[in-house]
């Protein structure tokens, strides 16, 4: 099939690169010309693991980019996979998906000027919603959609497909999902849906969720909304084990073993960030307080998650004044595998040493460069060891494996104080450990 993608980020890029592994002819879109050459020339502007090899694959055989929409119009499926970011509100803005929408909706009706257009079956355009947006966004899009189509606009169907894939297993994510939810009233949409995803189902136990618009795209808020409250669950808990001198990962792995809970995001540390966990469970907050519902355990999520940083900053203080010494963070990507460091745990940990006139140094193995827009004052090392030679505390904020083989790096600190946010580093002689919930 041919599928456009609009929008080229974490989600884009992997959704078109696997889409095109699978068969289709596919064209990413992207308003930023750098994204776009880097697809082109079979590489990745981000940082995910297995990415750039499909990339390397595909690109200028099933795989194009542009930064124009001339292919829209004689796609079978056009995804809109432009970012949500968060309102100050916790709200999101849907500026740009809406913009993005609008357009998708012009090319088609520029297309279809006057003739047929030869636009796909029956002449029918399906737009794909691949954003995460709330029940009450799926209009705002639509509308976007058919303003932009005007005299073909009711030959637009809007449906939505949210994702699950998680940055640093994206490829292998949206390869093997969980489940696949696709949100369409339109049968012949649904039936388009189901052709473009054949291939990819083909080689997945994955079941299908088929739903209305609005349900799917409330799916996958509820879904992270339960995810990012399992783990700040842990988390509290993890904070009263700590008080009591109890390993709260001891009792976790315990308490998991319990199948209505589950192993999985149990393990307490400095708690959530990212691009979407925080942005989500606040869309749905805010979304809610709109409908005038107050959604108090989400809300006391979020207020162990932001807890967590502020409570590793204090284990620091007990052992150490840092006023005036240096500090190294070790890990500034929102978790291991990613570069991608947006609610990343490392920024209010970060703000709170540079609060304690700290030196602040920091290290990462591929995302240094993007907090350095948001820091650029602060030190950044080529190395751990670099990071914490001469410190009088390390700060490990993200489970990278390569922090675990740390050993006699230690030796070179000011102070050997290590306050171990992800429970990564090793209890040993010589340190002085710190685990945030055990
Ligand atoms: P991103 O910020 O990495 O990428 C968005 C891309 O859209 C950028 O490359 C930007 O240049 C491009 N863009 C912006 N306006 C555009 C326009 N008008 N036309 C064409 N391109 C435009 O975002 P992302 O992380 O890929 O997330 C995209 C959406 O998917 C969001 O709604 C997000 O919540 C959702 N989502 C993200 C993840 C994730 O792990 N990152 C997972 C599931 C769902």
């Amino acid at each position: 099939m041919r599928v456009s993608v609009v929008g080229s980020g974490y989600v884009g890029t992997t959704l078109a690169a696997c889409l095109a592994d699978a068969g289709h002819d596919v064209t990413a879109v992207d308003i930023d010309p750098d994204v776009v050459a880097a697809i082109n020339d079979g590489h990745a502007a981000i940082h995910e693991p297995g990415l750039d090899e499909l990339l390397a694959e595909h690109a200028g055989d099933r795989l194009r980019a542009t930064t124009a929409y001339d292919g829209v119009p004689d796609a079978d499926l056009t995804f809109l996979a432009v970012g949500t970011p968060s309102n100050s509100d916790g709200s999101i803005d849907l500026a740009g998906l809406s913009a993005a929408a609008e357009t998708v909706g012009k090319a088609i009706a520029r297309a279809s000027d006057g003739a047929t257009g030869g636009t796909g079956e029956n002449d029918r355009h399906l737009v794909v919603i691949k954003s995460t947006i709330t029940p009450g966004g799926v209009a705002t899009i639509r509308d976007a959609v058919r303003r932009g189509a005007g005299p073909v606009a009711d030959r637009v169907e809007v449906a939505t497909n949210p994702e699950f894939l998680r940055e640093g297993t994206a490829v292998a994510d949206f390869k093997q999902p969980d489940k696949v939810v696709f949100g369409t009233e339109a049968t012949w949409a649904l039936d388009r849906l189901e052709a473009l995803y054949e291939p990819l189902l083909e080689t997945t136990d994955a079941p299908v969720v088929r739903t209305d618009p609005e349900t799917a795209v409330t799916i996958k808020y509820a879904n992270n909304a339960f995810l990012a409250s399992k783990v700040s669950l842990a988390n509290d808990l993890g904070n009263v084990c700590k008080a009591f001198g109890i390993d709260a990962y001891e009792v976790m792995d315990a308490v998991g073993l319990d199948d209505r809970i589950g192993a999985r995001f149990l393990r307490s540390g400095v708690g959530w960030g990212g691009s979407c966990f925080p942005k989500d469970v606040d869309a749905l907050r805010a979304a809610a307080r709109e409908q005038g519902y107050e959604p108090a355990m989400l809300d006391a999520a979020v207020a162990v998650n932001d807890g967590q940083p502020e409570r590793m900053l204090e284990l620091l203080d007990s052992h150490v004044d840092v006023a005036g010494d240096r500090v190294a963070v070790l890990g500034l990507a929102f978790k291991p595998g990613t570069d991608d460091t947006r609610n990343s745990r490392a920024i209010p940990v970060i703000e709170g040493l540079l609060e304690r006139d700290a030196a602040v140094v920091g290290y990462d193995p591929v995302a240094t460069e993007t907090m350095r827009e948001r820091f650029p004052d602060i030190e950044y090392a080529e190395s751990a060891g670099e990071a914490i030679e001469g410190a009088v505390g390390a700060l490990v904020v993200t489970d990278w494996d390569e922090f675990a083989a740390l050993d006699g790096e230690f030796d070179a600190m000011a102070e050997p104080v290590v306050i171990d946010g992800r429970r990564i580093v090793e209890r040993r002689e010589g340190i002085t450990y710190e685990g945030l919930t055990w």
